[in-house]
């Protein structure tokens, strides 16, 4: 049945929650057996599981699970967001590597470029949902291995071993007087038979055998099996229609198979990507809320974070690197404090990098040049923190496409972070040391657009991820990061989303 457009037809549900990342699957996942009738929308599909899934071609150069929109940059110019949507999101595709912010991280640190903001809630207040949030996504690592950790509970699960040349650059490491450290990984069951293979095609792609740490093996499937769960992929949520005051969101305008429908919900929570969450509220703009939902504050889309990455790799001509599983060792000696006193970031060892990614950076190059190249490699990731600024920031327009602007920021530290790991590299004897990076079009952590706060004037949610302005509408992705830290964001949005889960079922669902 096709309805008329202006006369979309009505459901009725409890609970509506839109996306099903890591925010909005996790979510799922903790109100699932509350009874309460929920409707999930996902604007994408199931990611099939079959060859192309593994295969670097497919994904690197056909782009094949990306999203196929484009947003515009800062100058209009359109370009393609490193993003995914289909069930699960973004988990379907990351790296597996789930940390915990550093306690340091939560309160308010000096940069060399500014300051990063405090978060309105502490490591404590969080520590017990990031316990919960390891057992959930099956986190392999040790307590005590990383000196900028806080002092913790152990692991869930023990750490991955290092492969054979991980484990001897680790000691070398460790004779250069650094602390290297067991990377947190979320992997179910590695190395065991039908579990995790330890394969070569983890970061970017999606695990063919559901053996990745993902919001939708371990979230969404799951979560299907409840009868009072229900789900519609090719969803896609366009408007959240508020009360004349604006203090409630009466339903959901979606999308899905060309027809629009409307669903009305009792409570209704954001996960669809702090870019997507923050277009969503501008896109919900009305008469009486012109400058779009929940949005008293203006911050409505500003202070976009997304990290300052540079991928880098060693290269020794005569040593061949037989490494399958690489992504296991961390750096954090320069994560508060490098040698000027300011924080520099995160050094992580990478997947394997496979030639034909290498030539999506310089097509000209043979294939066969690079796979000779990349066989002789061993492959990092700098990371480092970027600051909010209302500047960065996600706008719609008429036409209802993104706009993405975006400065990099906090760039003195990580060019410092990058300077200091190729000298750690060259002291390793790596000959030459390549880098690169996607700058200011790698939206792959992006994050901040609405940010958490006690203040209804200086943030959009409450500490408890409510929307200051509207009493049932809660966002539960990346949005809410006041900074980005320097780790990967995933573990603390699974964390809070647990958090949140656990309020709203203590307050809006309490029967
Ligand atoms: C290649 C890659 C590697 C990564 N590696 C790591 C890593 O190792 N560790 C780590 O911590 N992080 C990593 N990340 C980042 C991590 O994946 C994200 O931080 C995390 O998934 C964000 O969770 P989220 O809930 O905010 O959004 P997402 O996971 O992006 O989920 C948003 C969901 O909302 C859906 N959606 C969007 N708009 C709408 C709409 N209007 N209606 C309905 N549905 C909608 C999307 O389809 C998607 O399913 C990586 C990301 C990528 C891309
Ligand atoms: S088998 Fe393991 S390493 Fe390979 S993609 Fe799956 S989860 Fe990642």
């Amino acid at each position: 049945m096709t309805s008329l457009p202006g006369h979309p037809r009505a459901e009725r549900f409890d609970v509506v929650i839109i996306g099903t990342g890591a925010g909005g699957g996790t979510m799922l996942h903790a109100l699932a057996g509350t009874g309460a009738r929920i409707l999930v929308l996902e604007r994408g599909d199931f990611v099939p599981q079959e060859d192309a899934n593994w295969d670097p071609v497919a994904v690197w150069k056909q782009l094949r699970y990306r999203a196929t929109e484009e947003w515009l940059d800062r100058d209009s110019r359109p370009f393609l967001p490193y993003t995914h949507y289909g069930v699960g999101g973004n988990s379907k595709f990351w790296g597996s590597v789930l940390y915990r912010l550093r306690r340091e991280d939560f309160g308010a640190l000096q940069h060399a470029d500014g300051v990063s903001p405090a978060w309105p809630i502490d490591y404590d207040t969080l520590e017990p949902y990031y316990d919960a949030a390891e057992r959930l996504y099956h986190v392999h690592g040790l307590a005590g291995d990383d000196p900028t950790e806080a002092p913790r509970a152990p692991y869930p699960y023990p750490p991955v071993p290092h492969a054979p040349r991980m484990a001897a650059i680790v000691e070398e490491l460790r004779a250069l007087g650094l602390h290297p450290s067991a990377l947190p990984l979320g992997l179910i069951r590695p190395g065991e038979s039908g579990g995790c293979q330890l394969c070569n095609t983890c970061n970017s792609f999606p695990c063919r055998i559901h053996a990745k740490s993902d919001a939708d093996v371990l979230c969404v499937r799951p979560a299907l099996g409840q009868p009072n769960v229900t789900l519609w992929t090719g969803a896609r949520a366009d408007r959240l229609l508020a009360s004349p005051s604006g203090s409630r969101v009466d339903a959901v305008e979606v999308e899905r198979a060309g027809e629009r429908r409307r669903v009305e919900a009792g409570l209704v929570i954001v996960s669809c990507g702090a870019v997507n969450s923050a277009a969503l509220l501008l896109q919900s703009a009305d008469g009486a809320h012109a400058q779009g939902l929940a949005n008293s504050s203006g911050l409505v889309g500003r202070r976009y974070m997304a990290h300052l990455a540079t991928m880098m790799q060693g290269f020794h001509p005569f040593q061949k690197n037989d490494t399958v599983f690489q992504k296991t060792v961390a750096v954090n000696d320069f994560y508060l404090t490098g040698p000027e006193g300011y924080p520099l970031g995160q050094i992580q060892s990478q997947g394997r990098t496979h030639g034909v990614m290498a030539q999506t950076v310089v097509p000209a190059v043979p294939l066969w040049a690079y796979d000779a190249w990349v066989a002789r490699g061993v492959d990092w990731l700098a990371m480092s923190e970027d600051l909010p600024s209302e500047h960065n920031r996600v706008l719609v327009d008429a036409a209802g496409r993104i706009h993405l602007h975006y400065e990099p920021n906090n760039l003195r530290a990580h060019a410092r972070l990058v300077q200091e790991t190729k000298r750690i590299l060259k002291r390793l004897g790596f000959w030459v040391v390549m880098t690169h990076s996607h700058k200011s079009r790698n939206t792959t952590h992006q994050c901040g657009t609405l940010v958490f706060g006690t203040d209804s004037r200086t943030s959009v949610l409450d500490s408890f991820c409510r929307a200051h302005d509207v009493d049932n509408l809660f966002v539960v992705d990346a949005s809410f990061f006041p900074s980005s830290a320097a780790v990967n964001p995933a573990l603390t949005i699974v964390a809070q989303a647990l958090r949140v889960a656990e309020h709203i079922r203590a307050t809006h669902l309490k029967h």
